[in-house]
């Protein structure tokens, strides 16, 4: 890697209180991740449900990992299909409860598919609540969840995913993908924002 990939960028280093995650935790994690995913998911091709925004880094590191698993294993590989929806229901930085949903990809594919879902991080757990009903009526053969990050919280509705990276405390963090006001996506490492940062990335600065 560049050396770059190893720093936090000259514009977020006022804005973080501390690196919960660094990238080279992230990436490893997300190796065992698609070890597993390929031994128990991978023995028929699959289709995969990004949701957006967040979930478009571990996408993208999660596929490229699947795929090297195959090239180094002695297991036959299968093809796995991409799809993408977009669910909103953080506003500024906390859990509104109501779960927006905007269509990228009609749904139709996922009739009689082994689907994995690859999000980005479950908090009270509504959204992934919200799309798992939306997905069953759909008629999957199968359903599985795959969450970078799952957060530790007394408000959480009991979901668990079936593939987790990381639990982390009740903080709100920014990076690799996860936002505040669409800043800090371009941060490799998983990060809790600070007090400075909110007011630096608020809505009214820009
Ligand atoms: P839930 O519905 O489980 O409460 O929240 C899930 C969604 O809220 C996630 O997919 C993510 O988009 C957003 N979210 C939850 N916690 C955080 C956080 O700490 N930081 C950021 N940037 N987004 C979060
Ligand atoms: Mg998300
Ligand atoms: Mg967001």
């Amino acid at each position: 890697y560049d050396v770059d990939y190893f720093c936090v960028p000259h514009h977020y280093e006022d804005s973080l209180d501390s690196i919960l995650i660094p990238s080279g935790l992230i990436q490893d994690r997300i190796e065992q991740l698609a070890r597993d995913i390929a031994v128990e998911l991978g023995k028929e091709p699959f289709a995969v449900l990004c949701v957006l925004k967040g979930g478009y880094k571990f996408l993208a590191d999660l596929l490229e990992k699947i795929k090297q698993y195959y090239r180094f294993s002695s297991e036959n590989s299968v093809p796995f299909s991409v799809y993408f929806i977009r669910l909103q229901n953080y506003e500024d930085n906390h859990s509104t409860g109501k779960v927006k949903v905007m269509r990228v990809d009609g749904l139709s594919f996922l009739q009689n598919k082994n689907v994995l879902v690859v999000e980005d991080i479950v908090d009270t757990g509504k959204t992934m609540q919200v799309l798992l009903e939306i997905l069953e009526k759909k008629q999957p053969k199968s359903i599985k969840v795959a969450s970078l990050l799952v957060k530790r919280t007394s408000s959480s509705s009991g979901f668990q995913p079936d593939y987790v990276g990381f639990e982390i405390p009740d903080r709100f963090i920014v990076g690799y993908a996860l936002d505040y006001n669409e800043y800090f996506r371009d941060l490799n490492h998983v990060c809790v924002i600070s007090e400075h940062g909110k007011q630096k990335y608020s809505n009214h600065s820009n």
